[in-house]
Parts: C-alpha cells; sequence; structure tokens
C-alpha cells in the first residue's frame, strides 16, 4: 500500500494529468443536508470513513452566509456567492419582477428568473457532458434554457435507497450515454437535526441511515467495476446548532412592523424591506431594543466576509441572531413555546458562516483524490472549479481560486505522509 502511495507520488509529480483529473469517469456530487463537521468526529459512520481513509477529507469546509440550504447548495454549484447567484436565501424577494420565491413555491423554485450564474450541470451539458441529478437545488428550472438530461421533481418522500438506487439505474446506461455528472441528495440529517438538536441520540441515527445508504452505492459502485474510476464526493450545505425554546428574541414586538413594507421571517436571519423613508426609524428602534443576543445591520454594515450586499434582493435591513438564539413573530413564538417543553432543545442553523457549528463537511474519493489526505478548511465556493477540473470542463467566471484547485489535486509532499 505505501509502495503504491509513493509510486503515485511520483506518477503524479511528473504526469499532474495522469494522476487527477483525466482519469475519472465522471463524478458524483452526494449531498448530506445540515451533516454538521463535528459529527463526523462523534458519530460512527464506517461508510463515510472508510472514504476518508481511501480519499482526502478536510479539516471542515466553510459555507457562504446565509448557512441556509439554498444559498449553499447553489453556491457549491456555481462557484458564486449568493449576492452573485441571486438565490440569497430560502425566501426571496425580488423588487424587480415583484414577486416572492420560497422552496415551497413549487413554480417558482422552478422558475429561472431566480437562478442566475451558471451551475454546473449547465457549464457539463454544454461543453458535450451529460448530467443527471437526483435532486439538486436549482436543477428543476431551465437554467440558461438548459436543465441536467436526467432530472426529478423534488420529493421529499422518495425513499434514500430509492434515490441510490435512481443513481445506479442512471451508471448502468451504455458508456457513452452514461451521466459523467451526477447528484445525490439526503435531507435526513438535516430533518433530525431541526427536530431533536446536533446532540441527540436520533441525529446519530439520522447519521447512521444516511452511511448505510452511502455503503448502498459503494457496493453498488464496485459490482459496476465503477469503484476507484469515477470521483465521489461527499459534502454537506451546513452544520446545525442546539436552540432551547427559551432562546426565542419575539423580534415584531421591538419595532413598529407596520413601517415595513415586506418582512422575510425566518428564525436565524429576518429581512426587512422598509417602506419609503421608514429605513433610519426602524433601524434606530432596533438597535435601541434588541437583546445583546442579535444584530440589526444596514445593507452597507454587513460584515464584508459575508459579500452579502451586492444585490437588490438582500434586504436593506438584515437582523441576525447569534448562533443557538432564533427570531420569532410573538404568535409564532407563543405556539412554539407551548409545543415545546421548557428545556427541550431542536436545532437551527443560518448563522454567521464563521461559526464552528455550522461548518460542513468534505470528501473526495476516486481517481482525482489523493488518499488518506486531510486537507485545510477551505470555502464551498471553491468547489465549482474543482468539480470543472475533474471534469475536463471550462468553468464559467466564479468566485472561486483556480489555484486552490490545483494544489488540492497535486499533492506537494508525498502522499504517504498523512499516515
Ligand atoms: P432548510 O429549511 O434550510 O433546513 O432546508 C431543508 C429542506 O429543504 C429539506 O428538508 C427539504 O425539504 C427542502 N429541499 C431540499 N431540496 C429541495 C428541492 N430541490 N426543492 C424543494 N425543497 C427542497
Ligand atoms: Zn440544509
Ligand atoms: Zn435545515
Amino acid at each position: 500500500m505505501k509502495i503504491k502511495r509513493i509510486l503515485l507520488f511520483w506518477v503524479a509529480l511528473y504526469f499532474p494529468g495522469l494522476a487527477s483529473a483525466t482519469s475519472s469517469q465522471g463524478l458524483i456530487l452526494i449531498s448530506l443536508d445540515g451533516f454538521a463537521r463535528h459529527y463526523l468526529d462523534r458519530y460512527p459512520a464506517p461508510a463515510l470513513q472508510q472514504l476518508i481513509a481511501e480519499g482526502t477529507v478536510a479539516e471542515a469546509m466553510q459555507p457562504v452566509f446565509p448557512s441556509k440550504t439554498f444559498p449553499n447548495h447553489y453556491s457549491i454549484v456555481t462557484g458564486l456567492y449568493p449576492a452573485k447567484h441571486g438565490i440569497v436565501e430560502n425566501n426571496i424577494y425580488d423588487s424587480g419582477f415583484d414577486a416572492i420565491f420560497r422552496l415551497s413555491l413549487r413554480e417558482e423554485v422552478a422558475n429561472p428568473r431566480w437562478w442566475l450564474g451558471e451551475p454546473i450541470w449547465v457549464t457539463a451539458e454544454k461543453q458535450g457532458k451529460t448530467a443527471a441529478t437526483f435532486f439538486y437545488p436549482g436543477s428543476e428550472a431551465a437554467i440558461r434554457g438548459i436543465r441536467p438530461s436526467k432530472w426529478q421533481v423534488y420529493d421529499g418522500d422518495v425513499s434514500n435507497t430509492e434515490r441510490v438506487q435512481g443513481i445506479l439505474k442512471w451508471l448502468d446506461l451504455p458508456a457513452a450515454q452514461r451521466p459523467k455528472f451526477l447528484t445525490l441528495y439526503f435531507s435526513t440529517v438535516d430533518d433530525a437535526g431541526h427536530a431533536f438538536g446536533p446532540d441527540a441520540p436520533q441525529t446519530a441515527a439520522a447519521v447512521a441511515e444516511v452511511d448505510r445508504q452511502i455503503a448502498l452505492l459503494v457496493e453498488g459502485l464496485k459490482q459496476r467495476q465503477l469503484y476507484g474510476k469515477i470521483d465521489v464526493m461527499i459534502v454537506s450545505d451546513h452544520g446545525m446548532a442546539a436552540v432551547t425554546p427559551q432562546n426565542t428574541i419575539p423580534l415584531d414586538q421591538l419595532f413598529d412592523t407596520k413601517q415595513a413594507a415586506l418582512v422575510l421571517w425566518t428564525p436565524e436571519i429576518v429581512s426587512i424591506f422598509p417602506k419609503p423613508g421608514k429605513l433610519d426609524s426602524i433601524y434606530r428602534q432596533l438597535q435601541q431594543q434588541l437583546p445583546a443576543h442579535a444584530k440589526v445591520y444596514k445593507k452597507a454594515e454587513l460584515p464584508a466576509r459575508w459579500y452579502y450586499q451586492d444585490s437588490n434582493r438582500i434586504a436593506p435591513l438584515i437582523v441576525v441572531p447569534e448562533a443557538g438564539w432564533r427570531l420569532m413573530q410573538q404568535k409564532r413564538q407563543q405556539q412554539w413555546l407551548a409545543e415545546h417543553s421548557a428545556g427541550q432543545i431542536s436545532g437551527s442553523h443560518g448563522y454567521d458562516n464563521q461559526h464552528p457549528t455550522m461548518q460542513a463537511i468534505f470528501i473526495g474519493q476516486g481517481p482525482s483524490f489523493a488518499a488518506g489526505r486531510t486537507i485545510p478548511a477551505f470555502a464551498n465556493i471553491q468547489l465549482y472549479n474543482l468539480m470543472c477540473r475533474i471534469l475536463g470542463i471550462t468553468p464559467a467566471t466564479n468566485d472561486g481560486d483556480p489555484a486552490w484547485v490545483g494544489q488540492m489535486l497535486e499533492p506537494k509532499t508525498p502522499v504517504d505522509t498523512a499516515e
């Protein structure tokens, strides 16, 4: 094993193309929604650990702000910050076409007007590489007129095993028709994290469940002689923080909501669009009234490291709680308190993308990835360039650093030093 690795290192040094990108038969991108980085260290997941041993793992993958599902999934496949790719939150208002986007509004989710930039499946299809998605945010819209050759309308009731079998069926197509880029998506871990909190046995069980699905996929790849020949990337969109019902701020009691034209409510980020002339008034009220656990920002004051400014879809006023706190309308808060016992922990995400609980995972295994390697934490906007390199396609303009990909795929030190 050691000799093989040393050999691989010298091959990689003299013929970088051979040991990385060009030998791959394709790429499967697997998203484990809400799989916090710390779960990997805490919960048994033998199939994931096997892939880590045979591949490359990141100390952490940093989500974009806000650490929510749709903004992050779309940053992963476009390499763009949300201000540029347009999916600035799970709920969005666009003043240009005066409409609201929500995950539950099927016709909006499928409407390409929301989805800016170029997702990897569009880049791939345009360059003659077939893409197939078994669920992925954005794949239901004809972005730039293009959908993946194979895609599915999102249906949370489709079992995880059916999803894995769906992917394997596509891989059974004759080589010429076999998709080169595939996605697989599981929400099980996010669902459990929300309902029971990151530390609960139910969340450990959800990790075990998705791990079994990964094991099924690996088994299927082995049967098809694709294992080790096709690249597999396992990522998550964000982590999960524990929250108690008491850590709730009744935000609508802290400012005159009649001064707002529109408020988009989520517990972890509230977007306020003030009526004309009311911005400063609402801002002042919130500055005076908000407890220390939440902060109001004018758009121009948002931390530069969030890259969360340059879009008409980002509200003029944003309220963000610290990790572990929730913002609610009082009515909703009362309902929430009635439904939950005093100390009952649940889970939330959407907070500052630098917070340790919000960190995501990255595992890469296959011909493009060095074995037994741990790489430092990186931002998920780097993945688009990486995936383009693996697929041998030219990336569209994006926020990632192409130099990062070189570093990541071509180890500067012998690959066996990780032992
Ligand atoms: P969040 O509210 O950020 O926790 O979002 C997680 C939820 O997003 C999942 O539980 C799914 O119900 C939903 N979801 C994931 N993918 C899609 C999709 N492609 N279309 C619609 N909803 C989705
Ligand atoms: Zn999510
Ligand atoms: Zn979630």
